[in-house]
């Protein structure tokens, strides 16, 4: 007969390990499975190997929703703060970056280290190579896993989003959602560089490598932060935030000189250093490189003392910002997260739980809440999880 248990979790990423936590905790028999060979790949490979696992600083204005007010209730009643304590109860080494971002001294295993430890502690039981679908919709549910059947109470589906095929992502939770007439967001890559196609490829591709302090914005949302100049377009933290907000066709605006008036610094130049070329003083701001490309591109170099106002103004209209359009995104190959998914208005946001189907929850990315670049996103994922732990 099939094997019984109260909770099965399908996806052994954040937000599921965290949701096996909580129940456990509370004594509930609780099976993680994961069809992947290893739990917690996307953790490992977070972060350039030392996972950015939280944001001190997270609110609710820090993820993007159909419905922002949906991630309220779930981040009030697990704060950075919880899972830092996790960190710090098994002595795990961490700092901050920058901007409330925590990341692990040594290695991102520590925190999936920390989660299998915990879920041992709290008689979880996890299981990997094992694919799972879903049999029948109860309660009870049915479960066709690689380890026979399943039967639980309460099912919970952690199965992430699109972003990076090659370690496991499938959409899963997305088409299962479908399939039970659930409403889903559109979804697309976020967290993604942008690439740029024909003359403006060729114009820049050059500069691979250089990265500038920007304002970067997209719809009218504006990220202090850098952007890097690619081979196939542009990315850096600036350029991650803003794809987050920009949309097919729409253009991208990067404030090259976020903190200067650049009319007025070069009027003063001008009095100063009137024999100086504009190239001269644009590359002590941009990058030699940048500076040279766009005035070969877009202005003319000459002394200072030969600039008009008009001239200025030339200078000012194309920095500020530098209008880019991009052709598109480098995808789901490259994607940190997949914006849009199950749709919160079918969801408790006290508990995750469908409206429309008693004991079944989704959690972490495969819902509609994707948060900016930071920590935001395993926040999310712990929040959520444990959101749903609570009731499972
Ligand atoms: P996942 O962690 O993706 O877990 C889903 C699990 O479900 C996977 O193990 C998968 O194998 C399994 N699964 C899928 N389908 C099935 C199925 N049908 N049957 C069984 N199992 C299935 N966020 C941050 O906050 N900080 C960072 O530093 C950071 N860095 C990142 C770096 C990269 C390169 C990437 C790709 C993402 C990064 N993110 C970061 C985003 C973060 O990894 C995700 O938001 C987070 O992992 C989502 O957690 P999850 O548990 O919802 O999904």
């Amino acid at each position: 007969g099939a094997r019984q248990v109260d909770v099965a979790i399908i996806g052994a990423g954040a937000a599921g390990l965290m949701c096996a936590i909580a129940a456990g905790r509370r004594g509930r028999r609780v099976l993680v499975m994961d069809h992947a060979n290893k739990v917690g790949k996307k953790i490992l490979m977070s972060g350039g190997g030392r996972c950015n696992f939280t944001n001190l600083h997270t609110t609710p204005e820090h993820f993007i929703s159909a419905n922002p007010h949906f991630v309220k209730s779930a981040l009030s009643r697990y704060s950075p703060w919880d899972f830092i304590g996790l960190v710090e109860k098994h002595q795990v080494p961490y700092h901050e970056k920058k901007l409330g971002q925590l990341f692990c001294d040594r290695s991102s295993k520590d925190i999936v280290r920390i989660l299998l430890a915990e879920c041992a502690a709290a008689g979880v039981e996890v299981l990997t190579d094992c694919p799972v679908t879903v049999e029948q919709l109860g309660p009870p549910h049915r479960l066709h896993t690689g380890h026979g059947q399943v039967q639980c109470e309460s099912l919970v589906i952690a199965t992430g989003g699109y972003s990076i095929p090659r370690m496991g992502a499938t959409g899963y939770g997305f088409d299962f959602a479908r399939q039970l007439g659930l409403a889903v967001q559109p979804t697309r890559a976020a967290l993604v560089p942008v690439t740029l196609e024909g003359r403006k490829l060729r114009q820049l591709a050059d500069l691979s490598g250089v990265s500038l302090d920007t304002e970067t914005s997209a719809d009218g949302v504006a990220f202090r932060e850098n952007i890097l100049f690619t081979h196939k377009g542009l990315s850096g933290p600036a350029i991650l935030q803003a794809s987050s907000y920009w949309e097919a066709g729409k253009p991208m605006d990067i404030d090259l000189f976020p903190d200067l008036d650049i009319a007025e610094h070069l009027r003063e130049a001008r009095r100063e250093r009137p024999r100086v070329e504009l190239k001269t003083v644009l590359s002590d701001l941009l990058t030699r490189r940048v500076a040279q490309r766009l005035c070969e591109l877009w202005l003319e170099s000459k002394p200072l003392d030969q600039m008009s106002a008009a001239d200025i103004d030339q200078v000012e209209r194309t920095c500020k910002p530098w209008r880019i359009w991009p052709s598109g995104t480098e995808g789901y190959r490259t994607a940190e997260v997949t914006l849009g998914g199950v749709d919160t208005g079918g969801l408790s946001s006290r508990t995750m739980e469908c409206r429309d189907h008693p004991g079944l929850y989704f959690i972490g990315e495969v819902v509609d809440v994707t948060g900016h670049l930071g920590g935001h996103n395993f926040q999310w994922a712990w929040a959520s999880g444990h959101a749903a732990g609570q009731h499972v």
